[in-house]
């Protein structure tokens, strides 16, 4: 009888592609164990008054890692099969994603058990005040700054901001970013993650042989996926040719077209089934597949931009991409990255690859503390700065130890962390 390999969890998945740098650099397993060990894990129960005037009650979480650089930060995550083992994962990669784009934040995740499409407005405001009522004592512009992540928005984060800002009994912008632009957020915060993405990508595709545009498919159409589609739609150099929700994808060998499946997502609430008239969508060759068919077409580009662990053991070696963005945090499992690998397929991995969101976020920190306002040429040519010195870091490390770009990328933001541990900054 074979051996059924048992599935590494979320964060037994982000732990393994640590370790393998921690090993490089012969970490003491005392050093691993505070590396991968939260600071601190904060839960509540959120009860609601829906709308139908029962009580419903929603469990809470946000997981401070490790504030050892500077303020913990990271996302707030509403989804309905939200587990703390997911929070603890996404606020471990937030403390190294932190350290390899060098800012002055460790890392730190929320999220509530919640599926956010079937609340009203009011719900969804009530629920989200609520977060911030439960958690504000340990929020705060110097001890740790919220932002949105899976399901969650602009809108969301002002009514967090002033909740926040009730408590203290003072305007506190900077105690959250993903503000929107009339609420102290910044310019270019909704694109930043798409963007960030999107200046990493133009690099890469240097390390590829092709001739014509680079076939880019794309898992997700949320905030980082619709907004990466738009920026390779508009460069000659790609073409979209395949995007999914979590009902399913589409394809068309000619190419999609952003905003007219955004507009259909909008009126039916997914892509599959989507006929736009109008649009390129409506010709013969557009098709529905499924999500895990999107993973194994034959493009050049494949961009993760949903859900942790899609790509796994099970589709691993089916990919036929050139190069993986993985814009999902943890999208690619560490047993899939060594098939990948081995097929010489590029990765560049989520810590990197999904940067510019919390680098734009930071600016947006730094304009609230020091009462500044810079404009969106400004954000892009910062932001643009900060993932290239990242990427080529990144690049001079994999080739200094002969290491993957995810291990090279762990290895510097180890040592950042580290050090600054060490001196007690
Ligand atoms: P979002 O909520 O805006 O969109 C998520 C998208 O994924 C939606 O289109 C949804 O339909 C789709 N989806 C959900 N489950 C799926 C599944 N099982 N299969 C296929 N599609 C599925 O979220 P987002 O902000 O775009 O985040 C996407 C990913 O990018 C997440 O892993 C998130 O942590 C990461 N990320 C986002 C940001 C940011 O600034 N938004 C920053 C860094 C990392």
């Amino acid at each position: 009888m074979g051996v059924i390999m048992k599935k590494r969890t979320f964060y037994e998945n982000v732990y393994e592609h640590f370790n393998v740098a921690a090993n490089v650099l012969k970490l003491s397993d005392t050093e691993k164990e505070i590396l991968s060990t939260p600071d601190k894990i904060l839960s509540a129960n959120l009860k609601l008054k829906m709308d139908d005037n029962l009580i419903r009650i929603f469990p809470a979480y946000r997981v401070q890692h490790n504030n050892s650089r500077g303020p913990y930060k990271g996302g707030i995550r509403y989804y309905p099969e939200l587990s703390l083992t997911e929070i603890k994962s996404l606020a471990m990669l937030m403390s190294f994603k932190c350290a390899l784009l060098e800012l002055p934040f460790g890392g730190g995740k929320g999220g509530i058990e919640v599926n956010p499409k079937v609340l009203s407005r009011r719900e969804l405001e009530e629920l989200s005040r609520a977060y911030i009522r439960a958690f504000h004592c340990d929020i705060g512009p110097d001890r740790d700054i919220p932002a949105p992540d899976v399901y969650t928005n602009e809108t969301i984060m002002d009514w967090m901001e002033n909740e926040y800002s009730k408590i203290a009994g003072r305007e506190t912008p900077a105690a959250i970013t993903g503000k929107s632009v009339q609420n102290n957020g910044i310019p270019g915060r909704v694109d930043a993650t798409a963007r960030g993405a999107y200046y990493i990508i133009r690099r890469l595709i240097n390390h590829i042989d092709s001739d014509g545009r680079l076939r880019v498919a794309i898992q997700g159409f949320g905030n980082a996926g619709y907004n990466i589609a738009k920026l390779l739609e508009n460069d000659k150099k790609f073409i979209v040719v395949s995007v999914s929700d979590s009902k399913g994808a589409i394809y068309s060998e000619n190419g999609l077209n952003a905003d007219s499946i955004m507009q259909h997502k909008k009126v039916e609430g997914l892509i599959a089934g989507m006929y736009c008239p109008g649009s390129v969508c409506q010709r013969e060759e557009h098709m529905h597949i499924t999500n895990d068919e999107l993973l194994r077409l034959d493009v050049d580009i494949i961009i993760p931009a949903a859900m942790e662990g899609q790509i796994n053991r099970d589709n691993a070696s089916k990919i036929k991409a050139k190069i993986i963005a993985e814009v999902a945090n943890g999208a690619i499992t560490y047993e899939a990255e060594k098939i990948i690998n081995n097929k010489g397929i590029v990765v560049a991995p989520d810590i990197l690859t999904n940067a510019g969101g919390v680098t734009v976020s930071y600016f947006e920190w730094y304009q609230n503390m020091n009462d500044e306002r810079w404009n969106r040429e400004e954000v892009y040519r910062k932001l643009e700065e900060k993932m290239n010195s990242a990427l080529d870091e990144v690049e001079y490390v994999s080739e200094e130890y002969n290491v993957s770009m995810r291990t090279a990328a762990y290895i510097i933001a180890t040592r950042r962390i580290l050090a600054s541990m060490d001196s007690g900054d």
